[in-house]
């Protein structure tokens, strides 16, 4: 097995999403119909997103997944190449639409998504098993959840065989089945997903240390639960440390968990300690929030080195 030290890149086993972003005064109610302000074509999807946000790091990154066979998949596979994401792992379902994101976003900078995951849904244990020969020489698997389950748990599976880091983020959340555990060496959590998977009712500031410390009883040697302006709350065996977010005004909030994730990748995948990743992350998904969009507001290293706040 290869030696940490000599493993290079990242490999992101997840989903593509064209995402259709629609600004609007506030969010409809149901029955409602609201004139909205513009309309933007974006790629997306977790998985696509975090691996465009860590080359924009400067990592080598590997996508894997499934497009449709329609004009979206090869717009997103233009996307990736523009930031130079390799995609040779990622095939097309004949017959399937690529999947979609309907996002909007309210004044306030909030947002409202639904996912339509076509392809993303046709991710089988067979293409998991297909990642092996990379994973043996790769430093770091991110996985999420808009792909299915069961190959998820096979990916983190194989990348645990082959001795590369496993880092999930279970998005969108959901209860993790004990051998999926077992497999993540780093859980990536927000508020929400944080309190569905330790059970408690409402995980805040306050309280993240608390949960992180449970979740990593179910296996993972470190969790961070990331709270949006309010910062990063890390846990590992060392103990818990609190990172504060870097204070900007959010324009449009969409992706900077996801940001976060690549950047925090992309440093760790470089020999980086936890801490200077986190930092590093924190500073990176503080310029997407101030940007419109997913991918296309995500920063370079160049702009996350640059920016002075
Ligand atoms: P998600 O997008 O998955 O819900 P968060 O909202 O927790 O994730 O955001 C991830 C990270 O992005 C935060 O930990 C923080 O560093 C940064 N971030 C998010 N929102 C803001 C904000 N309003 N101001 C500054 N940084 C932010």
């Amino acid at each position: 097995m290869k030696p940490q030290a000599m493993r290079q890149g990242v490999v992101v086993f997840g989903s593509l999403n064209m995402d259709l972003v629609a600004r609007v005064p506030r969010m409809p109610r149901p029955g409602e119909t609201l004139t909205g302000e513009s309309l933007l074509v974006n790629p997306g999807g977790k998985g696509a997103n975090q691996a465009v946000a860590c080359a924009l790091q400067g990592a080598r990154v590997q996508m894997v997944g499934r497009v449709g066979d329609d004009d979206f998949a090869d717009q997103l596979r233009a996307a990736l190449d523009s930031r130079r994401v390799d995609h040779t792992g990622v095939g097309s379902t004949p017959g399937q639409s690529t999947g979609v994101a309907m996002i909007m976003v309210d004044s306030s900078g909030q947002n409202c998504i639904t996912v339509i995951p076509g392809a993303n849904a046709s991710v089988t244990v067979a293409d998991a098993d297909l990642l092996r020969t990379h994973l043996e020489r790769s430093a770091m698997l991110l996985l999420q959840l808009e792909v299915p389950l069961d190959s998820v748990v096979r990916a983190a599976a194989v990348a645990r065989q082959a001795g590369c880091t496993v880092l999930l983020n279970p998005a969108p959340a959901q209860l993790l089945p004990p051998e999926l555990w077992r497999s993540i060496d780093i859980l990536v959590v927000n508020e929400s997903e944080a309190s569905l998977l330790s059970g408690m009712p409402l995980v805040t500031r306050s309280n993240a240390g608390e949960a992180a410390n449970l979740l990593r009883r179910s296996g993972p040697g470190d969790v961070l639960v990331t709270l949006g302006e309010q910062g990063v709350v890390w846990s590992s065996g060392a103990g818990t440390q609190h990172f504060v977010a870097q204070p900007v005004v959010a324009v449009d909030t969409t992706a900077a968990g996801d940001t976060f994730i690549g950047a925090f990748a992309a440093l760790r995948a470089e020999g980086r300690g936890m801490a200077e990743a986190i930092r590093h992350a924190i500073r990176a998904a503080a310029i997407c929030v101030t940007r419109v969009g997913a991918q296309a507001s995500m920063p370079s290293r160049a702009d996350v080195l640059r920016e002075t706040f």
